[in-house]
């Protein structure tokens, strides 16, 4: 049997509990070289964004912290992966490739022909699926097409089961002999140049363990109050484990074991796991139409009459739309990275319909700043919002923004956390600041009117609508 090593290509799946290339590598025996391919070139048009690359950093940090506690070395490269594969492959006489597979359009196309040339070289190429529950190979509705309405696809998900999370044996690995060259992490740049990514990081917890500890303190909150507090963002009523979940620090099959078995029976947990399961879905939908990170689903909506205006993006960017909600969104985000799902949804609502911009402006600028920017799940949530995707929101129900911000945030906490102009602005106002007498609107003069009234925006949308369907 060879003694060759084998070696371990990390990607999105920065963890080792749970890892299935990693501990079907170990079963071997072998030595293991676990890598790291700094290939940003690799995803085309979908570069990871200045938000994603700094938690990379960090999170590259963390995954080369435990493989030392374990006595592997993480080797550091940068460039197209294949090129880089096969200089690893020969500085260190490997004769097999291990990996988890992802699913992005571009990495699915480069992957396979690597696999290929590996092959066709006569070394092992051997890869497996760690970061979903059910690959969307395998997936398929009664008449074998993919699933475009999420509650029959998650029916299905839910007959067939989940795997149980794969263990690793304790104690030390064993690594080659000699170790090949490494970058040191500084040498990738993955940490933005401007401040801004050094403040925001540091809200964060990052890591393997920081993932399996947020679960842990989740896992017990979600069977009680995630039903109720999962819409309020005011309070820290969700799991936030979606950056964790898209490095790969934590896999869903561990997050469904512990949910279940904290709460076998909960509402909680059981729409919970639905959201999981959304995820699941997304994945499913980029896979099957990989066309749609740039193109509606429903191809009527290649005709949206969508009135490109750069200053209208900006405003919006910036969190001066003059809708609280709307804005406390957008500086949530720039602040920390990350936003609420129910104020994602209001934000692209508002972006889409209000101001009629082009969906994939907003998907563009989420895909940049949100730590756990997903190709996948991005998309999805655009084209859900836009009304041009799978089991889409109708185009013609439009958010409110005024009366989402009453339902969701009642007495305006999240908004006077992010937008301290309306500090002073009472409850009753604080949705429709413009509204409020004179002197209280005196007092929060630094905030900017409405760029739009919601009234005439609606109108404004729903003829675009009408329009697109003549
Ligand atoms: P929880 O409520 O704790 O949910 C647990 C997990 O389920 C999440 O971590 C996530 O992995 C998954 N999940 C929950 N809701 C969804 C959903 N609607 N679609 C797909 N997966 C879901 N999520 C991303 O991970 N990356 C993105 O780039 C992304 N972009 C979005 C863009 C828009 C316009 C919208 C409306 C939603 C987007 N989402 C995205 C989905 C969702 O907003 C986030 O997954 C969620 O807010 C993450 O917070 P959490 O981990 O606390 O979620």
């Amino acid at each position: 049997m060879s003694d060759s090593p084998i070696l371990l290509w990390f990607r999105n799946d920065l963890r080792l509990r749970d890892n299935d290339a990693l501990s079907e590598a170990v079963r071997t025996g072998r030595p293991l070289i676990p890598c790291f391919i700094w290939s940003p070139e690799d995803e085309e048009d979908w570069r990871p964004g200045e938000a994603s690359n700094a938690w990379l950093h960090h999170s590259l940090g963390c995954l080369a912290e435990s493989l030392a506690e374990r006595g592997l070395r993480l080797i550091l490269r940068q460039g197209p992966a294949e090129a880089e594969l096969g200089r690893l492959i020969a500085e260190t006489g490997a004769t097999a490739v291990f990996w988890n597979r992802r699913y992005e359009p571009a990495i699915i196309a480069r992957d396979s022909t690597i696999k290929q040339s590996l092959g066709e070289s006569g070394l092992e190429a051997r890869s497996w699926n760690s970061s979903l529950l059910i690959e969307p190979t395998s997936l398929l509705n009664k008449s074998g097409r993919p699933f475009q309405v999420f509650t029959p696809f998650w029916k299905a998900c839910l007959k067939r089961g989940f795997a149980s999370p794969t263990s690793l044996p304790g104690g030390t690995l064993r690594g080659p002999n000699t170790q090949p060259a490494s970058l040191n992490l500084e040498r990738l740049e993955l940490l933005p140049s401007l401040d801004w990514g050094k403040t925001v990081v540091s809200g964060w917890k990052i890591g393997e363990t920081a993932a399996r500890n947020r679960l842990r303190s989740f896992a017990r909150q979600a069977s009680r109050d995630y039903q109720r507090d999962r819409d309020i963002p005011s309070v820290d009523g969700t799991s936030a484990l979606s950056p964790h979940l898209h490095f790969g620090e934590i896999g869903p099959r561990e997050i469904a074991a512990a949910i279940r078995a904290a709460a076998p029976d909960s509402r909680g947990a059981q729409v919970y796991l639905s959201e999981i399961g959304w995820r699941e879905f997304a994945h499913s939908l980029l896979f099957h139409f990989p066309h749609t990170t740039t193109e509606p689903l429903k191809a009527d909506f290649e005709r949206f009459p969508w009135e490109p205006d750069e200053t209208l993006l900006r405003r919006w960017q910036r969190g001066e739309t003059g809708y609280p909600i709307v804005d406390a969104g957008m500086r949530q985000l720039w602040q920390t990275g990350w936003m609420h799902n129910r104020v994602r949804m209001i934000v692209a609502s508002f972006l889409v319909k209000h101001l009629l911009q082009p969906w994939q402006r907003g998907a563009e600028w989420f895909w940049d700043t949100l730590f756990d920017a997903d190709l996948a799940s991005n998309t999805l949530g655009w084209q859900w919002t836009a009304g041009c995707g799978a089991d889409a929101a109708p185009y013609f129900r439009v958010f409110n923004p005024t009366t989402q911000g009453e339902k969701f945030d009642p007495v305006g906490n999240y908004v006077r956390r992010w937008v301290p102009e309306l500090k002073a602005m009472p409850d009753k106002f604080i949705h429709q600041p413009w509204a409020a007498p004179g002197d209280l609107r005196r007092a929060s003069a630094d905030y900017p009117a409405p760029l739009v009234d919601h009234k005439q925006a609606r109108a404004r949308a729903l003829l675009a609508y009408d329009r697109m369907r003549l």
